[in-house]
């Protein structure tokens, strides 16, 4: 018990006792001690109701001195409610310090709840993406900011992947969306302008296109020059070798040109709109055959399990298969072997090349795709290997939202596998038996 509770119960019963006392000097002690009762009550009572007032008033001053119990619940109330004061206070600028932090990045910041709606943003949301703090809450962010990749990123709650969209309130300008998991059950949408990313990537893309396109008519001059002197029989027979090196020389840089303009094409092409319903088992074919030809490589087969038919360009599919089998074949020897495969499942199709060639190590896999990267760079020379075949089947295969798988092993093959997802596909209704019952 405290001091305050202490006093205030010996008060009581001296107030009480007096009472008594005073009413035994008149003979009456049992009304003595209840009219000290009724007083005591009635004290108290206004105590009471002062403290209510006080409570409701939130003025706490006629109860700043004494050291009853009332004085010191008094103290004590105020003391809390000061210190509550004081707390809300600092977390009033704690609040402002944060809301100020996250208003000066750069990066626009969206929390959404579970459900995809806007519970706050900063302020670079709303100058990137057009968001309003106020007018927004509550509303789905796929509603406002409308790409069907943000929406697929936000519904498939990938928080490794990123989509570029084009900003809603800029014209021209490119935003980088990522989503990151944040508190409960709720997400941070991240917004990074990458226009000046995205104009750097166009400059570099349109330099090689129009370097490439510039430098096409001028080798088609000197080509012709060099075929003349080819078939002209009066040169001088010491001329004949550096004609035909230069005539070899000029072919391979027609082709370096002619990959780089396909290559750029590619790039600035977004995803294949063709609906072309490519029929994959005979174009492994046609190309197997266009490399029937060829002495001294290695055998082709082709392993076919499914009759399901790809959604895309007949034409870009064409070159990913050439080029694949064209790199097996050239890093294959002559008594290995070489399987083309196609075959689908409820997860899509896979388009497989595989070799028992010399392989490739471990640490030049990630690489392989990038342009101009060759393994054995003197090699690559030799054989004609330019290093822009992968990069090329990349972009088609990206084009037409597929992926190309590596696995490889230095000595004992690779194996090349694209594979398309299920909506790339379509996959043939099995023909009625006739004459059924
Ligand atoms: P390249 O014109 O040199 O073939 P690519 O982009 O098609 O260019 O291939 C890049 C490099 O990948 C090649 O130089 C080669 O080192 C390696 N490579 C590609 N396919 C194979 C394969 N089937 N077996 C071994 N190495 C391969």
């Amino acid at each position: 018990m405290s001091d305050g509770a202490r006093k205030f119960l010996v008060g009581l019963v001296l107030f009480l006792a007096a009472g008594a006392g005073i009413g035994w000097l008149y003979g009456h002690i049992a009304w003595g001690m209840l009219v000290a009762s009724l007083i005591a009550v009635v004290w108290q009572a206004q105590r009471l109701f002062s403290f209510e007032r006080a409570l409701r008033t939130g003025n706490f001053e006629t109860f700043r001195v004494g050291d009853g119990i009332w004085e010191q619940i008094f103290s004590r109330f105020r003391f809390e409610s000061e210190r509550a004061a004081r707390r809300k206070k600092n977390y009033g600028l704690l609040l402002r310090e944060i809301r100020k932090s996250t208003n000066a990045m750069p990066d626009g910041a969206v929390i959404l709840d579970g459900n995809n709606d806007i519970i706050a943003c900063n302020r670079a949301a709303k100058q990137l993406a057009g968001l309003k703090r106020k007018k927004d809450r509550g509303q789905r962010v796929d509603n406002i900011l409308r790409d069907p990749e943000l929406t697929r990123l936000l519904q498939a709650d990938d928080y490794k992947s990123t989509v570029e969209i084009m900003s809603p309130v800029i014209d021209g300008e490119w935003l980088n969306c990522r989503v990151v998991p944040y508190g409960v059950d709720q997400k941070l949408l991240l917004l990074r302008d990458i226009t000046e990313r995205i104009r750097l990537s166009k400059m570099r893309r349109d330099f090689v296109a129009n370097a490439s396109h510039e430098l096409r008519s001028p080798l088609t001059v000197i080509s012709g020059y060099l075929d003349s002197l080819a078939d002209d029989d009066s040169i001088p027979s010491a001329w004949e070798k550096p004609v035909a090196q230069m005539r070899g020389q000029a072919a391979r840089m027609r082709q370096i040109l002619s990959e780089l303009l396909e290559l750029s094409r590619l790039e600035s092409a977004g995803p294949s709109k063709s609906e072309e319903s490519v029929d994959v088992p005979a174009l492994l074919e046609s190309s197997r055959q266009a490399f029937a030809g060829h002495r001294n490589v290695a055998s082709v087969s082709i392993d076919v399990n499914s009759t399901a038919e790809l959604r895309g360009n007949r034409a870009e599919i064409e070159t990913v298969i050439v080029n694949l089998i064209s790199n097996a074949i050239r890093h294959t020897p002559a008594d290995g072997e070489i399987t083309l495969s196609w075959s689908s499942g409820p997860d899509g199709a896979d388009l497989v090349v595989a070799d028992t060639g010399e392989g490739i190590d471990f640490e030049h896999i990630p690489r392989l795709t990038e342009r101009f990267f060759r393994v054995d760079k003197g090699r690559g020379r030799e054989d004609g290997g330019i290093g822009l075949g992968l990069a090329i089947v990349k972009h088609v295969l990206a084009r037409h939202d597929a992926v190309l798988i590596i696995t490889s092993e230095a000595g004992a093959g690779s194996v090349f596998r694209c594979h398309f997802p299920a909506d790339r596909v379509a996959v043939e209704p099995p023909i009625p038996l006739a004459g059924g019952r």
